[in-house]
């Protein structure tokens, strides 16, 4: 029997757009992650190059316990640092001079033979001197120091300053073109997921992925531990770019992260990088998240840019499926405020008329040809949503990719770990529901779960993507239906 609404007015349309937001000491606690997942935050990233096993385990429970609290299940991003290149310990600041000459050292210790003026600061990776070449630029503290390589040797590399700034303790370096020979999943990358797989996380974003060969061992990890945690590749370097379609193959989504991308390439790049990304995700039927500075001057005030709603939007109009706060909510004064500013402006965005349907070029299987029918049926009637089921997800991905231009995909499953991980697609609501061994019984209680919730209203239509039994025999099927 179906309950009546309990007011004709139509339910608010869902938001289409995911927000992650990444957790810090400014939005770690129960009452904030409570304002947060309430306020429409869907996943939460955790950062490894900053957080401890200790901080990560007790704030994975403590979302864990929030989102039962308040029945709203989020999903939880560890997002693992990969090969990267850091100066070793300072015991006092140095402010490096425009032209001064200044080195490298890749074994500390090592004589340099050379007038004790050189200052220098040691690198943790050694085989630095062989990845790189005279020449090269060589980027300091996210972009703001610059040098250029002068010689080299076994143990230091000698360079000019070109930029000059304030060289502190353990600045993070990045190397623009050059081809780093560190492997993708270190032996830190690899204690943090253990932690995260412990803990029950639901996606693990690998940073710095250079081909699909990063992709496939962080696979064969993931197989080993028999885990179904789903990855996310970080698009940060050329080299990544340069395998972009490879590595949208091999992986389950991607992040264009701007931050490190912005440093690594030239930046008037950057859009041109963040379009063709998008473009060839959805072509994939693969998810994908914008990420940085997004809302950046928020982090010390309580309104974005001008600059930074058109960022925000633009990600909207490209259809990504979500968009990422870093700075904004680990260490902003406005967490709650930048939330809802990404809920307000997609929301709006999204009203605006989207691109004609997506032809994923992935997607030739008869399976999916029925998803692309349903979809057709969808973008043509006012009012419609889609109804899906899914076990595995197959479902939901599919119609996802597809951009719907306005209905929701309302994704329902029995699986909590794989509702949390549907909150990563564009335009798809997951719901949990036991799945009854008749269709038509899982069907009337999902709807009745939609009222209950207000998320449908009488007059809409709803289209039905599932599998049927007939004659004994499952078949996919499309059925329309009107909410009375
Ligand atoms: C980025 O570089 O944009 C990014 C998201 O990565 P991280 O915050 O790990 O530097």
């Amino acid at each position: 029997m179906i309950t009546p609404p309990t007011t004709a007015a139509l339910p608010a349309p869902l938001r289409r757009t995911k927000i992650i937001i990444t957790l810090g000491p400014a939005t770690e606690s129960e009452e904030m992650l409570e304002k947060l997942i309430l306020g429409g935050a869907d996943i939460i990233r955790l950062n490894m190059a900053h957080a401890k096993h200790d901080w990560t385990r007790t704030v994975i429970r403590r979302i864990r316990a929030v989102s039962a609290r308040i029945g709203r299940e989020v999903a939880i991003m560890m997002d693992i640092k990969g090969p990267e290149i850091r100066t070793g310990d300072l015991e006092v600041p140095i402010e490096l001079k425009a032209g001064e000459i200044f080195d490298f050292t890749v074994k500390p210790g090592a004589d340099r033979n050379q007038s004790e003026e050189i200052r220098s600061v040691d690198v943790n990776y050694q085989d630095l001197v062989n990845d790189i070449a005279i020449g090269d630029t060589v980027l300091v503290d996210n972009g703001l120091i610059r040098l250029e390589v002068l010689t080299k040797d076994h143990a230091h590399i000698r360079c000019r300053v070109l930029i000059p700034g304030e060289l502190k303790s353990k600045r993070h370096i990045n190397l623009p073109g050059v081809t780093v020979n560190l492997p993708s999943f270190t032996e830190k990358d690899r204690a943090d997921s253990n932690v995260g797989l412990e803990e029950g996380i639901d996606f693990l974003a690998l940073s710095f992925v250079r081909s699909a060969a990063d992709i496939s061992l962080l696979r064969d990890y993931l197989e080993q531990k028999k885990s179904l945690v789903r990855i996310i590749a970080k698009i940060e370097d050329q080299s990544a770019i340069t395998n972009l379609n490879e590595i949208i193959a091999a992986t389950d989504s991607i992040m264009v992260a701007r931050g490190d991308l912005g440093i690594e390439c030239p930046f008037e790049e950057l859009p041109v990088i963040q379009r063709r990304a998008v473009q060839s995700c959805i072509a994939q039927g693969k998810p994908v998240i914008i990420a940085t500075h997004m809302l950046e001057s928020m982090i010390i005030q309580p309104v974005p840019t001008r600059a930074e709603i058109t960022d925000v939007a633009n990600a909207v109009y490209e259809q990504a499926d979500c968009v990422m706060l870093s700075g904004e909510t680990t260490i902003g004064k406005y967490p709650l405020d930048c939330v809802q500013m990404l809920d307000k402006i997609s929301r709006r965005i999204e009203r605006e008329e989207a691109p004609a349907l997506r032809e994923t070029a992935v997607f030739t299987s008869e399976r999916m040809k029925v998803l692309h029918s349903a979809v057709v049926l969808a973008n043509e009637l006012p009012r419609s949503k889609l109804l899906t089921f899914t076990r595995h997800g197959f479902m939901a991905h599919g119609l996802a990719a597809l951009r719907p231009l306005h209905s929701p995909i309302l994704a329902f499953t029995p699986h909590l770990p794989l509702l949390r991980q549907l909150r990563l697609l564009r335009a798809v609501e997951p719901y949990l529901l036991p799945l009854s061994s008749e269709p038509d019984v899982t069907i009337e209680n999902a709807i009745i779960t939609l009222r209950r919730l207000g998320h449908v209203a009488p007059g809409d239509k709803i289209i039905v993507v599932t599998d049927i039994v007939s004659q004994d025999r499952l078949v996919d099927a499309i059925q329309l239906r009107t909410i009375r």
